[in-house]
């Protein structure tokens, strides 16, 4: 590590810094001008295989559940740029987990707490395919659930 002030290649870590992502932030001092400049490490996650309820794996397709939670957001007041937010915020969450394969229905959970904020007919519409609800008793109970919480 050069020192952006010198040039030199040799400093001494006076200090090291763990923040909650695992990256790690140090504070060096040049060991010839003595100036003082901080390094940042940064950890490459990849993401979690998801496993599937038959058993079989597949790997995380941003572009497939995006197309999901837009066509439950059809017609619904929802920008796209939030259902990229939406999308963004459960693949940083997936990577956080620093986990080689997690159950695909962690994935499905974080879209429905998404949606839940984002618009809840989308909500219910997605709660019909995902919790696989084929009656209108269980989909008003999912409704009713809802209402309660809120
Ligand atoms: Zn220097």
């Amino acid at each position: 590590m050069r020192c952006p002030f010198c040039g030199y290649n040799k400093s001494r870590v006076i200090d090291t810094t763990h923040d909650a992502h695992g990256n790690i932030r140090r504070r060096r001092e040049c060991l010839q001008c003595h100036q003082r400049f901080s390094t940042y490490e940064r950890v490459l996650r990849s993401k979690p295989m998801l496993i599937k309820s038959d058993g079989t794996r597949e790997a995380f397709d941003r572009e497939k559940l995006l197309r999901g939670i837009r066509i439950a957001c059809w017609k619904r007041p929802v920008s796209a740029t939030a259902l990229e937010r939406l999308v963004d915020e459960i693949e940083t969450r997936l990577q956080a987990m620093g986990k080689p394969e997690v159950p695909s229905r962690v994935v499905g959970d974080m879209v429905m707490e998404g949606l839940k904020h984002l618009d809840q007919v989308a909500y219910i519409r997605y709660a019909i395919v995902y919790l696989g609800l084929d009656d209108l008793i269980s989909i008003r109970d999912e409704i009713n659930r809802l209402l309660e919480t809120d």
